[in-house]
Formats: C-alpha cells, sequence, structure tokens
C-alpha cells in the first residue's frame, strides 16, 4: 500500500496515523521535537529540523502523499514539497496569521468579530476605543490553546497587555456575546466532494478545549448554513482533507453564527467521530489525501467528549469501567498543566443512522 507522510508528531499524527494503519497504509512522520506521540503508532519517523531541506527531501521521497497535523509547520517547508503536500500550502498559510485568515473568511462569506491589526500599545489603545471598550488581543501568529490571548477592559494598561504577549504583531478582536460555541469539521475529497460531521457544542476554559458534546446548539437550518460556508472556504482553497472552522453561536437571528478561526487539519472538536460516527474525521483525512471516496459522516451515536488535561489524565482507570466510556490516551510521559494527555468519548443513545441525524 501506499506511504503516507505527515509533518508534525503530536496527537493527531498518532491518530491519523492509527487510521492510515486500519486501512492498510503506513504512515512516515517527520517532526523536530524528539519522543513524539505518534511515532510509537508508525511505521518510520524522522526526527528533524523543518529547515532541514536535506532530510526533507529525503522523506519527500519516501512517501506518496504528504499532509501536516499542525499548523505552524512552516509554509516554506511545505512549498519545498511541491504538489504531494494535502491539504496544500495556502491552506497553511492563511491559518497561520489571524489577520489573513479573518480577511479570507470574510471573503468567503463568513461573518467574523470585528477587529484591527495593531502593533504598538497606542494602535490597542485606538482599536479597543474602536470597537467599543472591551476586546481580546491576541498574537497574530503561532497562539493554540488560548495561549498569547489577553482580555482587553476598559481602563486597561495597553502598555503591558502588550508586554504580556511579547510585543509582536497582533491583532485585537472585539468580544462576540455568545450562548455556545460550535464547530463545523468538513472533508473534503480530491474530486472536490465534501461531508460535514455534526457540530457539537464546545466548551472551553482558559482558552482549552474542555468538552465537545454532540448533538450540539445548531437549528437543521444553521448547521446547513454552517456546512455551506465550511465548504465554500475549502472550496476557495482547492482543499483536500479535513478542515474545520470554529464558530460562535450568538442567538442574534440577524447575524447567528460568527466564525472564530479556521484550523486546516482533524481538529479536537471531532474527536468524538472516532466512536460515534461511521467514519471518523480521521480516516476522511487519509481517504482524502489518499485519493480515495470519502466515508459517510453519519452520527452513530449521543456522545461527549472530554479532554484530558494535565492532571485530569493521572486516574485515567477511572474512564475504564464507566458505561459507554472509551479512552484514547496520546502516550506522552510528562505530565505538565494545560497539556492535552488523552481524551475519553462517552457514547449514550445510539442513532439509527441509516435514516440521517
Ligand atoms: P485553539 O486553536 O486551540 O482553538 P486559540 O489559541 O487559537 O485556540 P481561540 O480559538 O482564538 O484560541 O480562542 C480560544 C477561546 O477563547 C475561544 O474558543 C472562545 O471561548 C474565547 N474567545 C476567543 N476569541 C473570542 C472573541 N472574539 N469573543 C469571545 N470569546 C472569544
Ligand atoms: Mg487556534
Ligand atoms: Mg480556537
Amino acid at each position: 500500500g501506499a506511504t503516507i507522510g505527515i509533518l508534525g508528531g503530536g496527537q493527531l499524527g498518532r491518530m491519523l496515523a492509527t487510521a492510515a494503519a486500519e486501512l492498510g497504509l503506513s504512515v512516515h512522520i517527520y517532526c523536530p521535537d524528539t519522543d513524539p506521540p505518534a511515532a510509537a503508532v508508525a511505521a518510520g519517523t524522522t526526527i528533524a529540523p523543518y529547515e532541514d531541506a536535506e532530510a526533507l527531501a529525503r522523506f519527500a521521497a519516501a512517501v506518496d502523499v504528504v499532509t501536516y497535523e499542525f499548523e505552524n509547520v512552516p509554509v516554506s517547508a511545505v512549498e519545498g514539497l511541491g504538489d504531494r503536500v494535502r491539504p496544500g500550502p495556502r491552506a497553511l498559510e492563511v491559518a497561520q496569521d489571524r489577520l489573513t485568515e479573518k480577511a479570507f473568511l470574510a471573503e468567503c462569506g463568513l461573518p467574523v468579530a470585528p477587529h484591527r491589526g495593531v502593533s504598538s500599545p497606542e494602535e490597542i489603545a485606538g482599536a479597543l476605543t474602536d470597537l467599543g471598550g472591551v476586546g481580546i488581543l491576541k498574537t497574530r501568529r503561532m497562539g493554540y490553546d488560548g495561549k498569547g490571548q489577553v482580555r482587553l477592559v476598559p481602563g486597561v494598561d495597553v502598555a503591558r497587555a502588550f508586554a504580556s504577549i511579547g510585543e509582536v504583531p497582533a491583532i485585537v478582536e472585539a468580544l462576540v456575546p455568545f450562548d455556545a460555541e460550535t464547530s463545523t469539521v468538513l472533508a473534503r475529497g480530491a474530486d472536490g466532494r465534501t461531508a460535514a460531521y455534526t457540530a457539537p457544542a464546545n466548551e472551553h476554559s482558559e482558552g482549552i478545549l474542555r468538552r465537545s458534546t454532540v448533538p450540539g446548539p445548531l437549528t437543521a437550518g444553521l448547521e446547513a448554513e454552517a456546512q455551506r460556508l465550511t465548504a465554500d472556504v475549502a472550496e476557495a482553497l482547492g482543499y483536500v482533507g479535513v478542515l474545520a472552522i470554529e464558530w460562535f453561536v450568538t442567538g442574534d437571528p440577524a447575524n447567528p453564527l460568527v466564525a472564530n478561526e479556521m484550523a486546516p487539519r482533524v481538529h479536537n472538536t471531532g474527536h468524538w467521530t472516532q466512536d460515534a460516527a461511521v467514519t471518523s474525521q480521521f480516516e476522511n483525512h487519509i481517504r482524502a489525501i489518499a485519493g480515495w471516496p470519502l466515508g459517510s459522516t453519519a452520527r452513530t451515536a449521543d456522545a461527549v467528549m472530554l479532554n484530558l488535561i494535565g492532571h485530569d489524565a493521572d486516574d485515567w482507570q477511572r474512564h475504564l469501567d464507566t458505561a459507554g466510556a472509551k479512552l484514547h490516551l496520546y502516550g506522552k510521559r510528562d505530565t505538565r498543566p494545560g497539556r492535552k494527555m488523552g481524551h475519553v468519548n462517552v457514547l449514550s443513545r445510539g442513532v439509527d443512522f441509516r435514516a440521517g441525524g
């Protein structure tokens, strides 16, 4: 069978490699970090910096198609691999910069929060005034799990806020008052066909996803709208693979869905699909990049996905005998606060997926 190359060796790479193995495909991981979680389930692993052009070229020669599981892989590394990378470098480039990303999503017809690009305390103060006195300051690049973000309230010390994110180019976003958060995880095949999963209710604390529940908060009409808009983004990028859009659900009939951000990869809010969908997001990503037809995204059960973050995972054994619980651990040795160590999918009522829904 074919060999799939994955840039990045974290838990997403690990779960992609497992899905590939189940389809009879092998995976070769390329990543700069020692002891990557994905290495344990991959047929091969190269540990080298993304800037090492020779190592990258050897990796590329050993695989049939390349994908990435981490959106901060340098675009230059991906461009050097030519057209064997799915999704392509444009998706990565857009998703790496919050300002570019918002402009692109808006161009595709997705409502986004009012925002301003800023690179000084004076600009932050001006943006905050424009946006009504409250907002969130975020680094344009490299943020994830709420890192590089700070809330701005009236009277805030803007110089201190700027210092706290490292005085790098940033964005100030208006605070979106939301009833719920959700996400559309959508697969697009090499033939341009798309299939999307039920959008869950996503709960965060301290900027990190804690829990995703399906069915989620969207009416059938909004679900269809979110899927249509996500497909538009995928189409505009000529995207092949799994793409996620995170949404705020506002409760405002005039503007019910506001896009927060995109992820050009499989997504934490799609982990429930491993145990409660006919085809998981990981399998569908592999199918798409391998040029295979997509599998059914139909949901087979109601489910709650609980992230095991930091010391949440210390007593992982307790999930082994919980009715309906399926435990997934990432094999990470060091427990650190805020580090994603695993997740549990807790299934409840079964759904007759043949009837739809
Ligand atoms: P990840 O990529 O891991 O999802 P991130 O670091 O890119 O995280 P964001 O998605 O930008 O972070 O923000 C994390 C969370 O903070 C959001 O899911 C939401 O709960 C809250 N948040 C972010 N931006 C806004 C906003 N403009 N208005 C209201 N809440 C927000
Ligand atoms: Mg993000
Ligand atoms: Mg996010």
